[in-house]
């Protein structure tokens, strides 16, 4: 990891958590405030529901909140659609765009992906971009080709490293347990870099998490490899007992 990079440990709670489920926030927060100069940010993603509500939890600490999608447009008549401005002002400091869930489930297109971290930045919150190959693509030998084709056309004209992050997640390490090899990591992130120095003048200072089946147990590992500067995580975010391991890796 370049030590200019500060790392991001975020949670992505996905549709898991009713309002009970502040008694996790708080004790993530509890953790957090033993450290007085973390050197990691720390992100918790809940459900839109719980947003304000754990916003008000996580307080002035060092744990922040974040949105797991934005509609690209700031209002209007989209039923059950949610804007950037409106996650922000529920307390939210980044959205989550382009995840492998979002584009699968509901057809979410570079090109929307696109609109929707321009609209992350123009509501004032840090888009994590995801991008991730499938296992027919892995196995087909496309990684990096899906990769270059997914940064290239999901990042909008205004990304900069203050404003954007990138989150390698092989869609075939959600949620299974499996997770690359840290060689098969570091050739991917490797490569991410590689276009985002074509793509921005501070290239070198984006973030770019792994995700995918990332665990206390593994995180080190992962944390290690070279170009990863932090991790997106799904299952083990919803307990602090099974987070917190994972944040202590890079705080
Ligand atoms: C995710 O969906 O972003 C994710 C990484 O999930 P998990 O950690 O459960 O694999």
């Amino acid at each position: 990891m370049s030590n200019q990079r500060r790392p991001l440990i975020a949670g992505n709670w996905k549709m898991n958590g009713l309002a009970s489920a502040a008694s996790e926030l708080k004790e993530l927060v509890a953790h957090a405030e033993k450290h007085a100069a973390p050197k990691c940010d720390i992100l918790i993603c809940p459900p839109a529901t719980l947003l304000r509500e754990m916003a008000a939890v996580a307080g002035n600490s060092a744990v922040e909140i974040g949105g797991q999608v934005c509609h690209a447009n700031e209002s209007g008549a989209h039923t059950g659609d949610i804007s950037a401005e409106m996650l922000k002002d529920a307390g939210a400091s980044y959205c989550i765009v382009g995840h492998s869930e979002r584009r699968a489930d509901h057809n979410e297109t570079n090109a929307v992906v696109k609109a929707k971290a321009e609209a992350a930045h123009r509501g004032g919150l840090i888009a994590i971009v995801c991008v991730g190959e499938t296992l027919a693509e892995r196995e087909a030998d496309k990684t990096l080709d899906v990769i270059s084709d997914q940064v290239k056309n999901s990042l909008p004209e205004g990304a900069t490293a203050a404003n954007t992050v990138i989150a390698y997640e092989p869609v075939w390490a959600i949620g299974t347990g499996k997770t690359p090899t840290p060689d098969d990591v570091a050739v991917v992130h490797a490569h991410i870099r590689k276009e985002l120095d074509a793509l921005m003048n501070d290239s070198d200072q984006v973030r770019v998490l792994y995700g995918g089946s990332v665990k206390g147990s593994n995180a080190e590992e992962l944390m290690a490899v070279e170009n990863v500067d932090g991790a997106l995580v799904g299952g083990a975010s919803l307990k602090a007992a099974d987070f917190w391991p994972i944040v202590a890796t890079s705080i």
